[in-house]
C-alpha cells in the first residue's frame, strides 16, 4: 500500500469503515504528506458503488466471452451497469497518473469527511 499521492510507503492505519454496499475499507493517513486515503484510492472502482469483487466478477465473465446481458446476470446488475463499468476502466487505464490532481481527493466513494473538501465553490460550477 502506499500513499496515492507522494507514493510514500510510511503510512498509519488510520480505521476501518463500512461502506453503502456492505464492503469494510480500511483508511489510511500518509505520514509524509499527511493526505488521508483508503485503500481504493488511485483505483478505478473507487468511484463505482458496487463492490470490488462484484465489478471483477462481471468484468472477468465479460473477458471470457458473455454479453453485456449475460454478464449482468451473473451479478444481479443490470447490462447498462456493465457497460458503464466497462467504460470507467477503459478511461483509467488511458488517464491513471500516479500522482493525481489535489481535486482527485475530493472524489473518494462513500467518505462523507472528504467529499465535503472543497464545496465551498459558487452554485454556478457545481455539476448537474
Ligand atoms: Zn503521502
Amino acid at each position: 500500500m502506499r500513499c496515492p499521492r507522494c507514493e510514500s510507503e510510511s503510512l498509519w492505519k488510520n480505521g476501518k469503515r463500512q461502506l453503502s454496499s456492505g464492503q469494510v475499507v480500511q483508511y489510511y493517513h500518509c505520514k509524509d504528506c499527511h493526505k488521508r486515503f483508503n485503500e481504493r484510492a488511485g483505483t478505478p472502482m473507487h468511484r463505482i458503488k458496487v463492490s470490488t469483487e462484484k465489478v471483477a466478477t462481471v468484468l472477468r465473465s465479460r473477458s471470457e466471452g458473455l454479453g453485456l446481458r449475460a454478464a449482468g446476470r451473473v451479478s444481479g446488475s443490470s447490462h447498462s451497469s456493465v457497460a458503464r463499468w466497462e467504460a470507467r476502466l477503459a478511461a483509467h487505464q488511458e488517464n491513471w497518473s500516479p500522482t493525481p490532481s489535489p481535486e482527485s481527493e475530493v472524489t473518494l466513494e462513500g467518505d462523507e469527511l472528504y467529499t465535503k473538501v472543497g464545496k465551498n465553490r459558487p452554485a454556478h460550477e457545481s455539476e448537474g
